[in-house]
């Protein structure tokens, strides 16, 4: 994709998010996108992050890697995990991300933790939700939930930073609503729960759903087509 639709469309999506924010009483400043790169070309994270865009997610390691390699000479870029995570991919998880959005295993979980390297600051990681309880999605029960993050206490080098969840999909706004409404009802009851957690981080809404998302409290919208355009079929 040419250079200036993406600077045009990271304009458009701050602008969607801002927008949001006045609408439902939002501070913008609450609210952070995570451009979502995956099957783009490293000159396409390059063109978004000119525009000061810092925070990447990406779903498929190797390619990630490669990509991160390439961009070595931007060290403020963050980038954020939020595809499947297999067990022999934890170490490189652990040594390359400074995020984590799709932890769902204590396996997983104590993995990571014994396999950040001490040199870097702890991974942040989200707790994946399977919010609208459908057997093919990934994520644990919202019953679940409050035990996997007891557990989590236990890992010194793992932060926990709050819930992530891809619902169902809906071009209903209303039913996009009740189900990142649940998300956000679920964290409350577990900062209520586990004071000593900071979980203050709701990563929710993607390009179609992410007005609902920030109408019901979502800090973290995951923004890949609104941005770099339609994707590739994965082969
Ligand atoms: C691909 C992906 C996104 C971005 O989706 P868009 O609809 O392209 O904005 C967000 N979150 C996750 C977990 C994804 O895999």
């Amino acid at each position: 994709m040419l250079h200036s639709v993406i600077t045009e469309h990271i304009a458009k999506v701050r602008q969607q998010v801002e927008q949001a924010c006045h609408k439902f009483g939002r501070n913008p400043s609450e609210v952070k996108v995570l451009a979502v790169s995956k099957t783009q070309p490293a000159e396409a994270i390059r063109v978004a992050a000119a525009t000061g865009q810092q925070a990447f997610g990406e779903n498929y390691l190797q390619e990630a890697l490669q990509k991160q390699q390439e961009l070595a000479d931007l060290p403020e870029l963050e980038w954020h995990f939020i595809g499947a995570v297999q067990s022999n991919k934890t170490r490189e998880i652990a040594e390359n991300f400074a995020w984590l959005h799709t932890l769902a295993r204590q396996k997983i979980a104590q993995r990571l933790n014994d396999q950040r390297p001490a040199k870097l600051p702890k991974l942040k990681v989200l707790i994946q939700v399977n919010i609208s309880n459908e057997a093919s999605k990934a994520g644990i029960l919202p019953s679940e939930v409050l035990g996997f993050a007891k557990q989590l206490l236990e890992l010194p080098r793992l932060e926990v930073c709050g819930l992530m969840c891809i619902p169902k999909v809906s071009e209903d706004f209303t039913q996009q609503r009740q189900a990142f409404a649940q998300l956000a009802d679920l964290q409350a009851q577990l900062m209520q729960a586990l004071p000593e957690l900071n979980l203050t981080t709701l990563s929710m809404g993607m390009s179609g759903d992410l007005e609902a998302a920030i109408a019901e409290g979502s800090t973290l919208v995951r923004i890949g087509t609104a941005i770099f355009g339609a994707r590739e079929p994965k082969v």
